[in-house]
């Protein structure tokens, strides 16, 4: 084998399982730090037959970065920043490599914006997560309701074929596929879950960080007051012209008690108050903006809670950079407390993985929160709901103590699948269907949406060496 690709063993084994616990197995791996050590390496490969599997920061939850043999591509060590510039209307770019983590974008981003201090607005939380892996998976940020999809912050991108060519894909070009379709070029990368090819490098777009931030959160002895404080919110938005509403998040009670219990071994989320047992349902806020704008916006804010049942008194509000993140790690811990529940059950009995809801749903907060708790309930099944508001995206994970439960969990996935299919055009949500909701959603995954991937692989990847068993392949 060449000098820059290792044979699997023992000592690469963290590699072979995502945060879904999904795991796999492949003959060989690599880190490449350059493009050039990428294109080295596939050459290798593509004389051998073998194919490749690409990963980022594999922090995906659906099994996407995780090979079914052949060789893994790791390429968290491709992590430079590779230039940045201001553009006229004061909103600056950066060239990354893909392994770039979210935590080391911001530290260099914070480093070469010092005069016009500048942020990417992609939050999907999980700070290990790789631009690369957040480009691919189309991962979207918890602030969507304010900035728009992750999509709209990458300029361009350079996707590298299984022979080594290299295209970049940029914003507003326009590509041919079969049957004369044509597709904004950048399509063709995003949100295609590596089936296209391995990103090298993407241009991301930045924005003047605003002014002042705002974390907040209120609390519901009962869920019908959150979700009456959620539909109230949808109904008029509070706004004005120095500051908006950026995040809306619902943390349930499954979570808020999960996360209770690890309190004391969370050293960054510690000191922040207690949450009474009687507490049903946490809204998690940002309000991005000037301070008098965010002033009067919390303000409104607080009396709608205070309308729909929360007591003022027990509510959070921060504006110190740190106090928010602690906030922030609260919130996140929603997830991660689903995924440390599941890496138990799964070392109990290696057939478990995570299964998860991540669509959105008609009508209003209160008719879909009521009806996956009613479901779970009838089925006697444990869940965790947590998620996107504003939009009715509930991430609602199923906690399963045996295996039947499992079967069970995945059932109800199914018929959750069938029911909100039909209401929605499109199915990967934001983490993507990988290989695990392949496996588990199979035939209900929507037609137009495969079809578009597979002429997308056909244009790419016509020999189908990379990314083997994502979304359908
Ligand atoms: C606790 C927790 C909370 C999360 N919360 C959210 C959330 O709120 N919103 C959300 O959207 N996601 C969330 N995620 C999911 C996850 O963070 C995202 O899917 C993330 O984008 C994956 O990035 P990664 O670098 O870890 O990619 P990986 O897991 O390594 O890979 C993900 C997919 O991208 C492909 N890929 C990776 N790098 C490249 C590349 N350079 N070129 C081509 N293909 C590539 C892989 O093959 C795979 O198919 C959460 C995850 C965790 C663990």
């Amino acid at each position: 084998m060449a000098q820059n690709i290792y044979p699997m063993s023992e000592e690469y084994e963290e590699y072979l399982i995502d945060e879904s616990k999904y795991s796999g197995y492949a003959d060989s791996i690599s880190f490449p730090k350059s493009e050039e050590e990428v294109a080295g390496i596939l050459k290798e490969l593509s004389q051998k037959g073998i194919p490749v599997t690409i990963q980022g920061g594999k922090t995906g939850i659906v099994g996407g970065a995780i090979p079914k043999g052949g060789h893994l591509m790791n390429l968290s060590r491709m992590n430079k920043a590779l230039g940045f510039w201001e553009e006229e209307d004061g909103t600056g770019r950066i060239q990354v490599q893909p392994g770039i983590n979210l935590i080391d974008l911001k530290k260099e981003i914070n480093n070469l914006f010092r005069k016009n201090p500048q942020f990417w607005p992609v939050d999907p939380t999980e700070t290990s997560a790789s631009v690369g892996g957040i480009a691919a998976s189309g991962a979207q940020g918890i602030n969507r309701i304010l900035y728009g999809k992750s999509g709209q912050y990458i300029e361009s991108v350079r996707i590298m074929d299984y022979e080594g060519q290299v295209t970049k894909l940029c914003r507003g070009e326009s590509k041919a596929l079969s049957g004369n379709e044509c597709v904004d070029a950048l399509t063709l990368a995003l949100g295609k879950e590596g089936i296209t090819g391995i990103i090298t490098e993407l241009t991301l777009k930045l924005l003047p960080k605003p002014e002042a931030i705002w974390g907040l959160a209120f609390f519901f002895e009962k869920n019908e007051q959150a979700a009456a404080f959620v539909d109230g919110l949808k109904e008029e938005m509070p706004k004005n012209d120095f500051a908006s509403i950026a995040a809306v998040e619902y943390i349930g009670k499954a979570s808020l008690v999960m996360i209770e219990e690890s309190r004391p071994f969370m050293t960054r989320i510690k000191e922040l108050p207690g949450i009474r047992e009687e507490i049903e349902a946490m809204i998690y806020m940002e309000v991005h903006g000037q301070e008098e704008g965010i002033e009067e916006i919390a303000e409104q804010l607080m009396e709608l809670a205070m309308e729909c049942g929360g007591d003022p008194d027990e509510a959070w509000a921060v504006s110190e950079e740190a106090e928010i993140e602690k906030l922030h790690i609260f919130r996140h811990a929603a997830a991660e407390m689903v995924n440390l529940f599941i890496e138990k059950q799964h070392r109990k009995d290696r057939r478990i993985t995570k299964i998860g809801m991540d669509m959105m749903c008609d009508g209003t907060f209160g008719q879909t929160l009521g009806s996956f708790e009613k479901e779970l309930s009838a089925l006697g099944l444990k869940g965790c709901i947590f998620g996107h508001a504003m939009e009715n995206h509930l991430h609602v994970n199923i906690l399963p103590e045996s295996y039947e439960e499992y079967c069970k969990g995945i059932e109800l996935m199914q018929k959750w699948a069938v029911r909100i299919g039909k209401e929605q055009s499109i199915f990967p949500g934001e983490h993507g269907i990988g290989k695990l909701k392949k496996e588990i959603l199979g035939d209900l995954l929507a037609d137009a949406y495969i079809e578009q991937c597979k002429k997308a692989k056909e244009l790419f990847d016509p020999g189908e060496m990379l990314n083997r068993g994502n979304i359908w392949n």
